[in-house]
């Protein structure tokens, strides 16, 4: 492509809300402009790169066996009522009514009509199992879109799903669609990690997130130095203590006077206590039934693992009436003695002996709480966050934290929605079964400026070459030479020839501005065409991630080009 015909708008201005480096240069090297908010165009250079990246997937995705297919946006109410999510999704999930009044959503995931289509195709054993995927514009109403196409509202999102006639198949299914995602990755040149994720009640490790790792990253993960284990922080199991018994003897309760005490903080600081020494008594109201959580002080309570653990769906703090209801005390002062609540409890209770705990009375605390002698615990699990000294779950090694943004999702569904939508089939015995699901996401948008994330620096954008726009740029410095444009113009006839993507800047433009715009946009070889080198036969290649020079005659440019072209590098 010749420069001078390019729609590539690029620039030094920036919107005031682009934070992230890449949501900044997508901008700057005129690959993506806002519309409006969480909404995105992308411009010619930008989509090369979306279509470079759903190459890779489409390559992978078929190769593991899966088949495209292209499903509508628009998806009527009443599937996402068989499933019951149009009730529960809330209100990422944009719905309209067309003229006839009948209500509608766009697509924010596309499992109810996956479900439905695949319920009507497949009748028997014989059909299973199967994997169909499709590249297609998803919209989610987010409440706050940010950082460019990382997390806006419209967005193309490679999503899978697959049916299985059962566990096992579903698992080999799973599996598939892993070892696929680890192939996209690596092929797309991203230093990524899938990680351990939250399940929710379908339970088991049947969830990992892809996470590209990088400073910037919304998401906190952690990984062992020792061994794979790797989960994001809301999944991250913490081992169970190794004794189960205090330590020491139980000394007599005792009820202090704490007037107006009632953070943990302000009780260390009164009672001159460390805050392992407190134990908290945190109140939720779990599917509306209040249950009491306990946990040393010096820890924060996992809300995701208390739901699990107790298997309801809606979890908040509890509201101060019903703190009162349960304490008969004004919030500040809960514990566990006396409360009428179900009582569970972290692990790190089983070691905690002789503690601090609020006394359900105002103004009061107990001191020599013991779990057992005062108090009955209903079970004890692991409820809180993990934290950088804890060890590895799995080996005891030490864990790590690091950042990530998450690019891919694959889960485990089981059977919830074949149950809610009736997808059975007919087992060898002609018995009707559920078909087991697995769904499996790639946000292509975000998969782009993640790369971005990790591969630039203070001149823009260093393309891995798997994902760059172009690969080559010709850079005749002066195109009002003839000589210089000529040789140009051969080494870019030759190159288009051999099927190598390549930009020739003929801009009449002075050659640091080519330089600058070069550097931005990221391509990964610039060859430069000066007079000096020219005179002797020779041009300048230029490797943009290092900054490695190689003059070369003109007639190696291409063989060196080609050759690190194959290699990838
Ligand atoms: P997040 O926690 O970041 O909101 P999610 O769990 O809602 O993500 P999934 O429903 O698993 O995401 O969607 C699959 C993939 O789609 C994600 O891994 C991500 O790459 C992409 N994605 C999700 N939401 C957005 C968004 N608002 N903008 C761009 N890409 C998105
Ligand atoms: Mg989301």
């Amino acid at each position: 492509m010749r420069y001078s015909e390019m729609f590539l708008p690029t620039g030094r201005e920036v919107p005031s809300d682009a934070e992230l480096a890449s949501h900044q240069l997508m901008i700057r090297a005129g690959m993506i402009r806002k519309l409006t908010s969480g909404i995105y165009s992308y411009l010619p250079l930008g989509y090369r790169v979306i279509r470079k990246v759903e190459q890779i997937i489409r390559e992978e995705m078929n190769r593991a066996g899966a088949q495209e297919v292209f499903l509508p946006m628009v998806q009527p109410a009443e599937l996402w009522q068989e499933s019951g999510r149009w009730v529960h999704y809330g209100k990422e999930l944009l719905r309209f009514r067309d003229r006839h009044d009948r209500e509608y959503c766009l697509g924010p995931t596309h499992e109810e009509v996956i479900t439905d289509l695949v319920r009507n195709g497949i009748k028997t054993y014989r059909q299973l199992p199967r994997n169909l995927y499709q590249i297609q514009t998803k919209f989610r109403d987010e409440i706050r879109p940010r950082f460019g196409v990382m997390r806006c509202r419209e967005f193309g999102m490679k999503d899978a799903y697959s049916f299985d006639a059962d566990e096992a198949g579903a698992e080999i299914s799973y599996r598939k669609m892993f070892e696929a995602y680890n192939r996209i990755f690596t092929r797309c040149g991203l230093n990524f990690r899938p990680v351990e994720a939250d399940s929710g009640s379908i339970g088991g490790s049947y969830s990992h997130e892809y996470m590209v790792m990088a400073d910037s990253g919304e998401d906190a993960v952690c990984f062992c130095n020792a061994c794979q284990y790797a989960a994001n922080l809301e999944k991250a199991e913490i081992a169970g203590p190794a004794g189960d018994q205090p330590s020491g003897p139980a000394l007599p309760l005792e009820e202090v006077h704490t007037p107006g005490v009632r953070t943990i903080e302000e009780v260390c600081a009164y009672l001159q206590v460390a805050q392992q020494e407190v134990v908290k008594t945190l109140i939720f109201s779990a599917d509306g039934e209040p249950v009491a959580v306990l946990i040393r002080g010096d820890h924060e309570v996992n809300e995701t693992k208390v739901r699990n653990h107790l298997g309801c769906d809606a979890l908040d703090l509890a509201p101060d009436e019903m703190i009162f209801k349960v304490t008969r005390s004004p919030r500040g002062f809960a514990g566990a003695i006396g409360i009428k609540a179900r009582i569970i409890a972290d692990y790190s209770l089983k070691e905690t002996y002789n503690c601090i705990m609020g006394a359900n009375r105002e103004d009061y605390h107990l001191r020599n709480v013991n779990p057992g002698r005062d108090f009955k615990v209903e079970g004890y699990a692991d409820l809180r966050v993990i934290r950088e000294t804890d060890p590895c779950p799995r080996c005891g090694g030490e864990i790590h934290f690091a950042r990530g943004i998450e690019v891919g999702h694959v889960f485990k569904l089981g059977t919830k929605y074949s149950k809610a939508m009736k997808a059975a089939y007919l087992d060898q015995n002609g018995r009707e079964r559920m078909m087991v699901m697995g769904c499996y996401g790639i946000g292509i948008g975000r998969t782009v400026a993640a790369a971005i994330e990790q591969n630039h620096d203070a001149d823009g954008i260093v393309w891995p070459l798997p994902l760059a726009p172009y690969h080559v740029i010709i850079t005749p410095v002066n195109v009002k030479e003839r000589s210089l444009s000529e040789a140009a113009e051969g080494i870019y006839r030759s190159l288009l020839e051999k099927g190598v993507e390549v930009i020739l800047d003929d801009r009449d433009e002075r050659a640091g501005v080519k330089f600058k715009d070069a550097d931005l946009i990221g391509i990964p070889y610039r060859v430069t065409i000066g007079p000096k080198n020219l005179a002797e036969g020779k041009a300048e290649t230029r490797r943009r991630r290092t900054g490695e020079v190689a003059i070369l005659s003109l007639s190696e440019v291409e063989a060196f080009l080609m050759d690190r072209i194959r290699e990838g590098i």
